[in-house]
């Protein structure tokens, strides 16, 4: 999952971004409201952890721009205030979610895991596609109950196939969705990444099907 931080407080964003990357999430973050809202509106994130009082731009400015361009990224509003119109205004103006500053990180991680389930319908923690299981919060992956050990961007990318099961996904959307911006990736890169990660998945499991595939021309799918 790819996460963008909007935040002007150098020291709270790179601590956000530092313990989001611990996760497994890429992390892109702007210190201004309009290098923020140019991200936002530009690329694509799974969710943006938005703070209220910016330079540029305010929070509640960026949202209602963002919702009035239709793009409707799950937004998780920061802030120092605590008043209750407050929330309500956020709300109001578009955003999904709420944080009162300070906050603990525990809280955050809890939140944006809400976030990233809302539009995929995907209320478990554990997703699985045939006997291969991934939990998102231990981060255990599993086939046919042998434990694989991934790299977090071998796990990043078997999450984003995983919780897109089914469905082709072009190599620009999964160097979009499992790298942050800054990332100097080509899209051999990717294809470095899908061997590695059938060699963990596939392979080892010879009387098995494997289950990721690749559409020549178009991308890659897991499926049964
Ligand atoms: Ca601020």
């Amino acid at each position: 999952m790819r996460i963008l931080v909007v935040e002007d407080e150098h020291r709270i964003a790179n601590t956000i971004k530092k313990g989001l990357e611990q996760e497994r999430y890429a992390v892109d973050v702007a210190y201004d409201g309009t290098h923020g809202f140019d991200l936002a509106s530009t690329e694509e994130y799974d969710v943006v952890i938005l703070d209220r009082m910016l330079p540029g731009l305010d929070g509640m400015a960026i949202v209602k721009r963002l919702r009035n361009e239709s793009i409707h990224t799950p937004i998780l509003m920061l802030t120092a205030k605590s008043q209750i119109e407050d929330k309500v205004e956020g709300l109001d103006s578009g955003a999904d979610d709420y944080l009162t500053k300070p906050f603990s990180f525990e809280e955050l991680l809890a939140r944006i895991r809400a976030l990233a389930r809302r539009p995929k319908h995907t209320t478990k923690a554990i997703l699985s596609v045939g006997d291969v299981s991934l939990d998102s919060k231990s981060y255990e992956v599993k086939r046919a109950g042998t434990h694989i050990p991934l790299s977090s961007r071998q796990f990043g990318l078997l999450e984003y196939l995983m919780r897109n099961a089914n469905q082709i996904l072009s190599k620009d959307q999964i160097i979009t969705h499992v790298w942050n911006y800054d990332a100097d990736i080509l899209p051999n890169t990717v294809e470095v990444y899908i061997k590695a990660l059938r060699n963990k998945i596939d392979r080892p499991f010879k009387n098995k099907k494997p289950l990721i595939h690749t559409v020549r021309g178009f991308g890659y799918k897991i499926y049964v």
